[in-house]
């Protein structure tokens, strides 16, 4: 099944909905990015994505980035950065992302299973520097990527495709491989049960974030 045919399928009473849905407007501006620290990168296009409701709702998701940084001891590190919880990625700046050292991020993959309350201990171990907002619940699927950027936004026309009982066969008939089904839980088990060579293979394929 195509986009257009479940277009055609939408019934009666939603016929105010404009199909095709136009894509998003592509506002990156090269000129404005250019001369950005990495953070500083990350922040402003996460305000871009944030400030369109229909690629990110409030909250909307969260944004990464990996950089080299200098530690406290003048050391050169390897740096997660990650949006911290609470924030809101229309109006987030660079002070409200964690910095996370990938060094002690990364063994956590190795954990069979952990709850959120185990992964926020975790990453209060792992961080850059002291006094950050606590880290996204999402982090791990962050660390997980081999990415330097990491964009994963929550859509709602997405969610509400997806929440629908023919959500799974509706995904898969639109973005087959490059869609990747999971089962609903508490985040910290998501540490094993996103499939790292799924994402990795579908994002290949799309060259796009992930959402969800
Ligand atoms: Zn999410």
């Amino acid at each position: 099944m195509s986009a257009t045919n479940i277009a055609a399928n939408v019934p009666v009473g939603a016929a105010d909905i404009q199909f095709p849905i136009r894509p998003p407007l592509n506002r990156w501006n090269a000129a404005e990015a250019s001369g950005l620290t990495p953070l500083q990168v990350l922040a402003y296009r996460s305000n871009l994505l944030g400030s369109d409701r229909s690629v990110a709702n409030w909250g909307g998701g969260n944004t990464s980035c990996k950089s080299t940084e200098i530690d406290f001891r003048g050391r050169t590190v390897r740096v997660l950065w990650v949006k911290g919880s609470g924030s809101d990625l229309g109006t987030i700046r660079p002070r409200q992302f964690t910095g996370l050292r990938l060094d002690d991020v990364l063994p956590l993959l190795e954990r069979e299973a952990m709850s959120d309350e185990e992964l926020i201990a975790y990453y209060e171990h792992a961080v850059l520097k002291p006094g950050q907002p606590r880290a996204s619940i999402e982090t791990p699927l962050h660390s997980m990527l081999p990415f330097d950027q990491v964009d994963h936004t929550h859509l709602d026309a997405i969610i509400a495709l997806c929440a629908t009982p023919e959500g799974p066969r509706l995904a898969d008939a639109l973005w087959g491989a490059r869609a990747i089904a999971e089962e609903g839980g508490a985040a910290g088990i998501r540490v094993n049960t996103v499939n790292p060579d799924a994402v990795l293979q579908g994002s290949r394929d799309s060259h796009s974030a992930t959402a969800g």
